[in-house]
Order: C-alpha cells, then sequence, then structure tokens
C-alpha cells in the first residue's frame, strides 16, 4: 500500500521530526522495535506511519509539508470515526492536553 514516494517523505518527516510522532510527542520506530528497545508484541502501535495533513481524499497531496510521520496508533485513532475525524490541528491539541493528563498511552 505504501508506495515509494510516500516512504522517503515519511522517513523525510521522521528525520526532521527527530522520530518523534507529530501528534503525541514521544519516540516512534521505523524498521525494527529494536530501535525502542520494545519487544515485538507491544511495539506495533509505536510504529512510524505517513500522516496526511490534508487527506488525500481531499485533495491533499503527497509533498513535503503535507506528509507527516505519526505512530500507527495516533494515526489510527484520528480516523477512527471517519465522519467525524477532527482536524490534524485539532487533535493535536487534544491528543496534547491528554499526554499532559498522561491519558494517552495506556499504562
Ligand atoms: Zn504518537
Amino acid at each position: 500500500m505504501t508506495n515509494k514516494r510516500l516512504k522517503s517523505l515519511r522517513a523525510n518527516a521522521f528525520q526532521s521530526q527527530s522520530g518523534r510522532c507529530y501528534y503525541c510527542g514521544l519516540p516512534m520506530w521505523q524498521v525494527s522495535p529494536d530501535e525502542l528497545a520494545l519487544r515485538p508484541r507491544s511495539a506495533g502501535p509505536f510504529r512510524c506511519t505517513a500522516e496526511h495533513l490534508v487527506a488525500r481524499q481531499d485533495g491533499g497531496k503527497d509533498v513535503v509539508g503535507n506528509v507527516v510521520a505519526a505512530h500507527a496508533a495516533c494515526n489510527q485513532r484520528r480516523h477512527k470515526h471517519p465522519a467525524t475525524a477532527p482536524s490534524p490541528t485539532d487533535y493535536r491539541t487534544l491528543v496534547q492536553r491528554e499526554m499532559a493528563n498522561g491519558e494517552w498511552w495506556p499504562r
């Protein structure tokens, strides 16, 4: 599903975000969970994925600036209810608020 171009955009975003999630700010892994010293079974949610700030269905392109790097879990949670998915900015604010309360990632 992930094409070459999107892969390299994701890698770029990962670099420019210092390997941290666009939404929650915690580290992500790209190739192997070993990067974060996570056990493979619990590592899935922390995988780095490409997130489009403007969705492709809304005309968002695969270009620098429209693709950011985010955890698989953070990405999925935004799109849980597609009809009411918050904008990336609103979602980021929400995630940051829950992070501050220690409620975003399950303990
Ligand atoms: Zn995250």
